[in-house]
């Protein structure tokens, strides 16, 4: 019997098991069939930069034709929902796809915790779409400010996302010299919430040179359609919001029976969840690491990619599965043009920025695209990284 494998999302944690999957069921009886609500996989690390050059979209997507085998069916289209008692994923528009074993790679979607106004009022950072948003927002909010009435952009949220983003602005800022002021506004201590000080001592630095207004330890407790509204602090008036302070799973997987936190599915180190027959990786997925989970990073969604691939694979042909052991490969952070490297593997300084953690940043990022497609697109994309 041909065994049905259904992927979905085109994130690093698709992309990649895709990939892996081609090669592992290459002499399987199996089809595989991937689905992603757009025909391309975003470099979502790097989606940032789009805030300050849109001209970046063509480096940082790259369609699912050059990742894909011939033999896989692509299907466009949005996730609606999973039965696993049926073996069904409902697609928007469609029939819904019968599968036999299924890999959930959807990503996340921005927390809100019930903030009031902040879904109404916040712009989100979780696609193409939304950067080019960003983008068209603080370029018209700065034509339409001046020196004496400068526009105010915040950031809520200092974790990898909104630290770049801030940096992004920044950047924009300098390089127009537009009248803007930026602002990153985080509700716990520090910048990085979690991370070796070192690190986060560093990140501020960047952030300060770059005349980016950090606030810390006050949560936002409202938002309203021109002004942010904090525990303590006086209201903060703003011309841009937007909102990356957290992430939670996605809304597709709402009525999913697959056991799941704020659904982000619950899986073993083998990525097996609940259900036999279906693996989850990724951002989608908490993935058991003994200690706690994987972070929810392109990193170890990459990581990840490569062992679910193999697993899935190994399911079929009743072979025991894998154990992924995440490894925390360092921390590579840009605030504009400029970037900070933190406890990269064999390099023997912990902690240190210019044009080594420039380079190795790009590097990483150009390599990924790299083992997607060819070297000749990595470095093509260079510039854009
Ligand atoms: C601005 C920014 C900067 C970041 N910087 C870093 C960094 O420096 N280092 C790092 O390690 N991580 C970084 N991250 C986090 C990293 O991008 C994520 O952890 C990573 O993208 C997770 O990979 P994923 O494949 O699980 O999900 P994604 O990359 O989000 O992919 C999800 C896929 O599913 C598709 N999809 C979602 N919902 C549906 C649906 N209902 N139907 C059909 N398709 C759907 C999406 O279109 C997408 O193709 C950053 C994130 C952002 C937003």
């Amino acid at each position: 019997m041909t065994e049905q494998v259904v992927v979905l999302g085109a994130g690093y944690a698709g992309a990649g098991a895709i990939q892996r999957l081609e090669d592992e069921l290459d002499a399987t009886d199996a089809e595989l069939t991937w689905v992603s609500e757009n025909d391309y996989h975003l470099v979502l690390h790097e989606a940032h930069r789009a805030i300050r050059d849109p001209t970046v979209e063509d480096d940082i997507t790259i369609p699912v034709g050059e990742i894909a085998d011939r033999s896989t069916e692509f299907v466009q289209a949005t996730v609606e929902g999973v039965d696993t008692e049926a073996q069904t994923v409902a697609l928007d528009g469609g029939e819904d796809l019968d599968y036999d074993y299924l890999l959930v790679a959807l990503g996340s979607q921005t927390a809100y915790y019930g903030i009031p106004g902040m879904e109404e009022h916040a712009l989100t950072l979780k696609s193409l779409d939304d950067a080019m948003e960003i983008h068209e927002r603080v370029t018209q909010a700065a034509a339409e400010a001046s020196r004496n009435d400068p526009a105010t952009i915040v950031i809520g949220g200092a974790g990898l996302s909104g630290i770049q983003s801030a940096g992004e602005v920044a950047e924009l800022r300098d390089e127009r010299r537009a009248p803007i002021d930026v602002y990153l506004v985080e509700a716990l201590e520090e910048i990085m919430p979690g991370q070796d000080s070192e690190l986060q001592g560093a990140v501020r630095k960047r952030l300060e040179d770059a005349d980016v207004e950090i606030l810390t330890d006050d949560p936002i407790t409202e938002a309203d359609e021109s002004t942010i509204h904090f525990d303590e602090g006086d209201p903060l008036d703003y011309d841009v919001f937007v909102w990356t302070g957290g992430i939670t799973g996605q809304q597709a997987l709402d009525e999913c029976e697959l056991e799941n936190e704020h659904n982000r599915v619950t899986c073993e180190s083998n990525f097996r969840t609940s259900d036999d027959r279906v693996f989850a990786i990724g951002d989608s997925a908490i993935v058991d690491q003994g200690d706690g989970p994987a972070p929810p990073t392109a990193q170890a969604a990459w990581q990840a990619a490569e062992v679910a691939g193999q697993n899935v694979a190994r399911a079929i042909n009743d072979q025991p599965l894998v154990t992924w052991t995440y490894d925390d490969k360092g921390t590579l952070v840009s605030v504009g043009e400029k970037a900070i490297a933190h406890d990269v593997d064999v390099i023997p300084i912990r902690t240190f920025n210019s044009v080594p953690a420039k380079f190795l940043k790009k590097f990483v990022a150009a390599r990924w695209i790299a083992d997607l497609t060819s070297w000749p697109r990595g470095l093509k994309a260079w510039d854009s990284l």
